[in-house]
């Protein structure tokens, strides 16, 4: 399977997690996956954390997933702390479950640096890396696509500039960072198809889950919060639930509008929680899989 034939001539959902610390956690994980597989996801994207700290949980939860699961997996993979010959050991390490879905990152820089400093011979941008993985494998990948502009680009046409390298390097799918406003979304991919990027691009949906953990992920990755959201989200106050289904109302709306305007998928960034993308799903109407009942 590649992520071209995923979206081919149908729409499909995703789900991003990210690895547990603990063994009980990967439990609740497994858990959460088998209730997700209600919607039927045609991948689980699991990713990779800062300085390669996490490769062999991410590689780890990656063959539970396909064991445990039988779902596809999308392994992340960042040039951060990872020369060729690494890079090369460890794809092949995924070759032997079967894994050939890669989302190719550069990855953020670490914490101690000002600017991103390649790793000795590894790579400087993810367009690099995804040349790297389609030279020596028969990887299908994917990459990230900022709608409000990677944080550290001078302008959004640079930035878009740059993502067409990704893609002309052999990239398939653009997978975007979060975003509340769905007319930057659209204003953005006017932009993408000018510049000739013809592939597959599905936005990535985060449905909040409390005011303080979206306030810091947003200022991270720089995508911008509606002051109708945060006032909204403000009154719940400590009120969690009523937090979530704030944050469920909104994705919902964002996911019918987005499906509306034609786009080939949703990738929920689901922070390793099945219930909001269910009740999301469940809203919508959308079950991919008419067989299987929407959850209740
Ligand atoms: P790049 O595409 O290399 O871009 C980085 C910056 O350099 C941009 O400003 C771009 O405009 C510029 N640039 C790109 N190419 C060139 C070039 N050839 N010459 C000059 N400038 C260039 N991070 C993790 O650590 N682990 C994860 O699992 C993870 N998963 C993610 C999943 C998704 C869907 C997204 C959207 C992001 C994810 N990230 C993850 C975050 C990502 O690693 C950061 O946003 C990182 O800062 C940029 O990665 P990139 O692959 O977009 O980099």
């Amino acid at each position: 399977m590649n992520f071209s034939d995923i979206y081919k001539n149908q729409f499909r959902y995703s789900v991003e997690v990210f690895p547990p610390k603990t063994e009980e956690g990967v439990k609740n994980l497994i858990k959460t996956l088998h209730k997700l597989e209600a919607i039927s996801p045609a991948y689980v994207s699991v990713t990779y954390g800062a300085m390669g700290s996490t490769r062999d949980l991410t590689k780890d939860l990656a063959f539970r997933i396909y064991d445990e699961i039988k779902s596809h997996t999308a392994f992340h993979f960042t040039c951060v702390g990872s020369g060729r010959q690494e890079i090369l050991k460890y794809v092949e390490v995924l070759s032997t479950k079967g894994i050939n879905l890669i989302l190719a990152l550069r990855g953020d820089i670490p914490k101690d640096q000002t600017e991103f400093i390649p790793p000795e011979d590894g790579f400087g941008y993810a367009n690099e890396l995804v040349s790297f993985l389609k030279e020596k494998n028969n990887l299908s990948v994917a990459v990230a696509g900022y709608p409000e502009k990677h944080p550290e680009a001078p302008s959004l046409e640079t930035d878009i500039e740059n993502l067409k390298r990704k893609v002309d390097a052999g990239a398939e799918v653009i997978i975007t960072q979060l975003f509340f406003e769905n007319p930057i979304f659209y204003k953005w991919l006017d932009k993408v198809r000018q510049a000739g990027i013809t592939v597959p691009v599905i936005p990535g949906i985060m449905p909040i889950l409390k005011l303080s953990q979206i306030k810091r992920i947003t200022e991270l990755s720089g995508a911008r919060l509606p002051k109708d959201l945060l006032d909204k989200l403000a009154a719940c106050k400590e009120d969690e639930t009523a937090m979530r289904d704030v944050g469920i109302e909104f994705a919902a709306k964002q996911c019918r509008d987005l499906k509306e305007n034609g786009v080939p998928g949703i990738h929920f960034y689901c922070m390793n929680k099945a219930y909001s993308v269910l009740k999301i799903v469940e809203t919508l109407g959308l079950c991919f899989d008419s067989n299987r009942k929407c959850p209740t």
